[in-house]
């Protein structure tokens, strides 16, 4: 009898829980997982999950129960500060839900992690929180790797799964350390409150998405719980590097100034917006006591994201901006891809390596170019520059074949129908 074989997997996000449930469901392989926070993370706003993911996610047996804690309102608003409403899409999944089966569902990013970290531990897989990598032992040569922390434990497997984001150690400690992220000239501030902190003039105007088109960026409002009970929203807008470069110190200056101003800000950009929408906008300002602050970096294209029995996925691998809506399908697409090519025992991991890379660049790669595309509506604009993007905007959801041509573009529906499952190998 072989022997069974084990993956060290670095990261308890999306992608890490995600590979750990795939390679236990198809594989002999034996997951653990090491992230690096003390508990499962709190951070991070609210996340759509389009029809892709939700098809994966069903596979793993926890669809259900993410739909059961997320919003699937899929109707979008689309409002300008002088024009009022431009138009409105009504269930902007529909066609891809009539292909797929599966729609969209609009959720907590602790809820997704909280949902996983379940079905991880029915699943009886071990995780270590609070583990700092230090030091990785691998080599082309090595019939296995070996991963040091900073607590002194260490731990060997046959392969090292880097799932550890943008900033990942995986990355930079064993396969690519000039891959350096790259800040998009956007940042953001969100917030989620109660719906109780806001009057019916507010949650009335609220059933789906409400997007605010501004010549200084772009509002985003919508309710991120089944139970319409939690308001998701925020802006994002051009926000220069800090003077003293791109340095954590320097951007946490910036985020103080940003969050410590948002309110004048925010009021500011709206103040010669009028219209029902407008004042709603006004009124979930007011009620907000703190905002998050985030510059939106993402990964370029091109680097390596494997190095002998070492490799990486999800955004370790290749963040995008997240105007695509495809962060966290991109990262269960790449679980399922890379359990499935693993469940083969007879396959080298160079082969594996390989032959996930040559199925995955082609579809990151349109992804990245359609976040960064996607983005130009958050960008400054002159006014007459704005005045044509909002009559563009308008006549494209007046159109009626403007439904799926704009939800295509901008809801992440252009890349829902894909199911990495089919992919010949
Ligand atoms: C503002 C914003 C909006 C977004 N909206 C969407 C959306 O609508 N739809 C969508 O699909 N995606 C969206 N995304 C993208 C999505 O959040 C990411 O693509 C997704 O979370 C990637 O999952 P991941 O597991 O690869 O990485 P992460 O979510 O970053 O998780 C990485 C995990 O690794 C841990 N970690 C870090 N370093 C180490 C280490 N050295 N050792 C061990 N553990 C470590 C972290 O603590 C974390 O738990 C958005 C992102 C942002 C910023």
């Amino acid at each position: 009898m072989l022997p069974t074989r084990k993956a060290i997997i670095l990261g308890a996000g999306p992608a890490g829980l995600s590979t750990a449930l795939c390679l236990r469901q198809m594989t002999d392989i034996k997951p653990v997982i090491y992230e690096l926070r003390p508990k499962p993370t709190t951070l991070g706003g609210a996340i759509g999950i389009t029809s892709n993911g939700l098809r994966l996610f069903d596979r793993l047996g926890v669809a259900d129960a993410l739909i059961k804690r997320g919003s699937t309102r899929t109707d979008v608003a689309v409002y300008s500060l002088n024009q009022g409403k431009l138009g409105r899409l009504h269930d902007f999944a529909a066609h891809v839900r009539a292909e797929t089966g599966y729609g969209y569902v609009r959720i907590k990013r602790v809820d997704i992690v909280d949902v996983l970290m379940e079905a991880v531990r029915k699943a009886e897989i071990p995780v270590h929180f609070g583990k700092k990598v230090q030091k990785v032992e691998n080599g082309e040569s090595r019939s296995d790797v070996r991963v040091q922390f900073e607590d002194g434990s260490s731990d060997r497997g046959d392969i090292l799964v880097g799932c550890d984001g943008i900033h990942s150690a995986v990355r930079r400690m064993c396969i690519d350390p000039e891959s350096e992220p790259e800040y998009s000239g956007l940042s953001g501030m969100f917030s989620t409150i109660p719906a109780s902190a806001v009057s019916t003039k507010v949650t009335s105007q609220l059933t789906g998405l409400n997007v605010t088109i501004t010549a200084q960026g772009m509002f985003m409002a919508a309710p991120c719980t089944a139970s319409q009970d939690e308001i998701y929203w925020g802006f994002q807008r051009e926000v220069a590097m800090p003077n003293v470069g791109d340095t954590r110190d320097g951007w946490e200056v910036r985020g103080r100034q940003e969050v410590d101003g948002f309110k004048d800000t925010l009021r500011g950009i709206i103040k010669d917006g009028g219209g029902k929408w407008i004042d709603a906008l006004r009124e979930l300002i007011d009620a907000t006591d703190v905002m998050k602050f985030y510059p939106i970096y993402r990964l370029p294209l091109g680097r390596a994201w494997s190095n002998g029995r070492c490799l990486i996925l999800g955004d370790a691998a290749h963040a995008t901006q997240p105007h695509a809506g495809q962060g966290v399908s991109l990262a269960v697409e790449d679980a399922f891809l890379i359990s499935h090519l693993l469940s083969d025992y007879t396959r080298p991991v160079s082969e594996v390596n390989d032959l996930f890379e040559r199925i995955r660049r082609p579809r990151v790669a349109a992804i990245h170019q359609t976040a960064s595309q996607n983005s130009s509506t958050r960008r400054n604009a002159e006014a007459p520059g704005q005045a044509v993007k909002e009559d563009a905007l308008r006549s494209a959801l007046a159109a009626s074949s403007g439904r799926i041509a704009i939800s295509n573009q901008l809801l992440g529906q252009k890349y829902a129908t894909y199911d990495i499952v089919g992919e010949r190998v």
